[in-house]
């Protein structure tokens, strides 16, 4: 009875990594002391392991371990060689960090509106927003769930308004182990980019990121490019970066590699039963599975009438839902130059007012659940 009462007290975070780390910390204990007394703290064995567990696990040929999910985009850019000036077309709704890839790695960001259902790039949108300046296209993975791929892919390289020679880079940072009709997210661009970032489906406790392709070539020059330009000690054959996967991180993201299957499980568990207890409220509209998908939940983000009041409540009574993202990224001051404005994208900004991402992760309860569902109830009146 005291247990279930202080349970109903407790706090509900959006995302519980202290969970998560209970069920690795001895493996990540044992793995750091390895790392220690190897003194090998950049790269290694371990991360060339992880590199190989992790292209295994996706189903994708090739993976580089770098040290982030940004730095990752900005590789894969440069080492598909996209041109400088060129225009890279990402829908509106992202984490800002797509479009800043694109920037570092000398080219224009350029928006895209995504569809109404489930908020990812709309290849009708791409089609309009496709010129002689396109040089890529960076489809993302939002929430979990992969763009529609063969539309993108069929778009990028038929349209007539496009450039010949448009590359596909996958923003992968919120799909781990997610696919399309049994592809999996990684494999359908030249290459793409994932972040294990900690609050990721697959998170590092620090930085970290990887690239994946089934090129060998665009592999090695993303592994070229992140480690100063050079293959062989001290010959730097190109002016590079210093991008590389920590030793640590990759003690740390082996370990719980063992166990994404697994939580990718529990979080479309714990989706469905949001869906079920949230289905009687007709304000709420609930995140769909687009058809093909396998969906791996990074965020469940229903999209209410009166949000900023709903999240309010929710905060008041411990519950920690979040926004993603408040401020499209074509509206964001940073991206001010390029001259977009309000009402060029308007499903993305109508989602961006709407949006709240409620708790998920794998070891939440039906009864932390139940809870959200109520106040979410609640707050709508
Ligand atoms: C997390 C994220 C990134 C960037 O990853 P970092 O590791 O934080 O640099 C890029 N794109 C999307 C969609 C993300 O969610």
């Amino acid at each position: 009875m005291m247990g279930d009462q202080a349970d109903v007290m407790t706090a509900i975070p959006l995302v519980d990594l202290r969970a998560a780390h209970a069920q690795v910390a001895a493996e990540i204990q044992a793995g750091f002391d390895d790392v220690i007394s190897s003194t090998a703290f950049v790269k290694g064995d371990v991360a060339a392991a992880f590199e190989a567990d992790y292209a295994a696990f996706t189903g994708v040929a090739h993976c580089v371990g770098v040290a982030n999910g940004t730095d990752a985009l900005e590789l894969a850019l440069r080492a598909a060689e996209v041109p400088a000036g060129a225009e890279v077309i990402m829908p509106a709704n992202t984490f800002v960090a797509t479009a800043e890839a694109v920037v570092r790695a000398g080219a224009r960001p350029a928006f895209a509106d995504v569809d109404p259902d489930y908020l990812l790039l709309d290849p009708g949108a791409l089609q309009a927003a496709l010129s002689r300046q396109t040089g890529a296209v960076i489809p993302v993975h939002l929430f979990g769930q992969m763009a529609p791929m063969a539309a993108v892919a069929d778009t990028a390289h038929t349209a007539h308004t496009a450039r010949r020679g448009t590359v596909i880079i996958e923003d992968a940072a919120q799909a781990h182990g997610a696919t399309q009709n049994g592809r999996p997210a990684g494999s359908f661009g030249l290459l793409a980019g994932v972040s294990f970032y900690p609050g990721k489906n697959l998170g590092a406790y620090g930085d970290a990121g990887a690239v994946l392709t089934e090129s060998a070539e665009h592999a090695r020059r993303v592994r070229l490019l992140g480690d100063h330009g050079s293959e062989r000690r001290y010959e730097h054959v190109t002016i590079g970066f210093n991008s590389r996967l920590d030793a640590f991180q990759a003690v740390v993201l082996r370990a719980k590699l063992r166990g994404l299957a697994a939580g990718n499980l529990a979080r479309r568990q714990a989706a469905s039963r949001y869906a079920e207890l949230l289905a009687d409220l007709p304000e709420v509209i609930l995140p769909r599975t687009a058809p093909g998908n396998e969906h791996v939940w990074h965020l469940y983000a229903i999209r209410v009438p009166r949000r900023d009041q709903v999240l309010r409540c929710l905060h008041d009574e411990g519950i920690s839902a979040g926004i993603h993202y408040p401020v499209p990224v074509h509206l964001q001051p940073a991206f001010r130059h390029l001259g977009y404005g309000p009402g060029d994208f308007p499903v993305a900004e109508a989602a961006a007012g709407q949006l709240l991402s409620l708790p998920l992760y794998p070891q939440i309860t039906p009864e932390q659940q139940a809870r959200v569902a109520d106040a979410v109830g609640r707050a709508l009146g």
